[in-house]
């Protein structure tokens, strides 16, 4: 009993101890970012040839070295498995929620999410996606829906609810149908509307609306296609422009949510590359807070995607299928253990393969060979793989499965899974550490912020 008090007052100390508090927030979020595509893409670097990495370190390794970080589970109420509508409104509300919900709880109540509290006491926000601002995401930040499909009305709240800065894709959703004017009442509102690169660098205005797509934004790996839209860095800089002038502070919420859409398609050139979109925006964050020293960025997942992993293969399977009397696999010497030269293949890609599929669908009929399926495929990847070995080479799903098969990639699943995710606190703040859960998070931040102490256990 003694030893407990004494070890009471301890915890007690340490908890009354002054705690760093931040002004601002910069939340990133991967989307379908489990560690696995984390540990794909940091490899990809030290192992790979990236000229964009002369001392072969990712930015994000960098970050992570000088960094808090803790491993949290995703559950939802109902479900071990998450979709990203119940992932961002458990992370953004604090509150057990269930999938397909914006904002709401899983008893269906609308709840206040973080950038609501923080709108109320004074600060600005923002949210930054490259895939569609209505999607699960930012929506979950600013908005509440029974649906995530409801995403007519989602632009609607978004626009209503006062966030300083909205950028993204989903302009569709801001022009047609029912919200044929909800641009127009945006600029009432104080929006600056912009819609491409050139018009977004040279923004004034305290509030920006940027939509740069219809629906999401460009994959980063065909980004030469689209020289005037912006990339999510580019977005991330005009943010932080209008949110670092109000001297309450801000929460920012930057969504890298194409690496969910790429690890879908198991398509690992393209996930590498929205890896890359994200690692390209890591450093400009940083260093906003490195000079504003009130700075948390945090860098999570909401849950993750696809969960790929190089795998060693049987090169001749009739020679390694017997096993000893232990059941001890017995391998021999024909075994490939996979070579650090698929890493640069992963470069070589220029096209998401599902638009390559689509692009050839598009052909007349009499055109859609298989040598021209070959042909557009290795323009794509960016090296050749042979698909007449297939019994139909211009089956898109076959063909996946060879590529992948190739590299000594293996995929868990084309769907999410319930794996553990990392949480990664840049800046100094207690409470980023250890084994939590994503309702947690608004807690943790509530305490970063200075709103309440860490120790706080009840909900409002
Ligand atoms: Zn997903």
């Amino acid at each position: 009993m003694k030893k407990f008090l004494v070890l009471l007052a301890v915890c007690l100390f340490a908890v009354g101890a002054q705690a760093k508090t931040a002004k601002n927030l910069i939340w990133v979020i991967g989307d379908g970012m489990g560690p696995s595509a984390v540990g794909f893409f940091m490899e990809a670097v030290r192992n790979g040839n990236n000229p964009a990495f002369p001392d072969k370190v990712s930015n994000l390794e960098k970050f992570i070295n000088r960094s808090d970080t803790g491993l949290y589970f995703n559950n939802t109420k109902g479900s071990i498995v998450s979709d990203s509508a119940c992932a961002a409104t458990q992370m953004a509300t604090g509150q057990f929620s269930l999938p397909d919900y914006i904002g709401q709880d899983y008893s269906g109540l609308n709840v206040k999410t973080i950038m609501e509290e923080a709108k109320e006491r004074g600060m600005s926000v923002g949210v930054v996606t490259d895939v569609y601002v209505t999607d699960a995401t930012p929506a979950a930040f600013l908005s509440h829906a029974r649906s995530r499909k409801m995403k007519y009305d989602i632009a609607r709240q978004m626009v209503a609810s006062g966030a300083d800065v909205i950028m993204g894709g989903g302009l569709k959703y801001f022009t047609q149908g029912e919200n044929k004017k909800l641009l127009k009442e945006a600029k009432k509102q104080g929006y600056t509307i912009v819609k491409n690169k050139k018009q977004l660098a040279s923004a004034k205005g305290k509030k920006i609306l940027g939509l740069f797509a219809d629906e999401a934004m460009p994959f980063y790996v065909e980004k030469t296609l689209h020289p005037n839209t912006p990339t999510l860095k580019d977005m991330a800089v005009a943010a932080l422009k209008v949110l670092s002038k109000n001297p309450k502070g801000f929460i920012l919420m930057v969504e890298a949510g194409k690496i969910d859409w790429a690890l879908h398609e198991n398509d690992a050139g393209a996930s590498y590359y929205e890896m890359l979109t994200l690692d390209e925006t890591l450093p400009l964050l940083t260093a906003f807070a490195d000079k504003n020293e009130d700075t948390l960025v945090y860098l999570n997942a909401d849950h993750e995607t696809g969960a790929p992993a190089f795998n060693y293969r049987h090169l001749d399977e009739a020679q390694v299928q017997h096993k000893n009397a232990q059941g001890e696999m017995l391998y021999g010497g024909h075994t490939d253990y996979i070579d650090y030269k698929q890493y640069d293949k992963l470069l070589l890609q220029t096209r998401v393969l599902y638009y390559v599929n689509e692009d050839f669908k598009k052909l007349p009929a009499a055109q859609q060979t298989p040598q021209k399926f070959q042909e557009m495929l290795d323009k794509g990847l960016g090296y050749h793989v042979d698909i007449s070995v297939l019994e139909n080479p211009t089956d898109y799903a076959a063909v996946k499965k060879l590529i992948n098969e190739q590299k000594g990639l293996a995929w868990a699943t084309g769907t999410h899974t319930s794996g553990m995710l990392l949480g990664i606190a840049y800046g100094d703040y207690d409470g980023f550490t250890g084994v939590y859960h994503n309702t947690d998070l608004k807690k943790k931040f509530s305490a970063a912020l200075g709103w309440t102490e860490l120790s706080d256990t009840d909900e409002d």
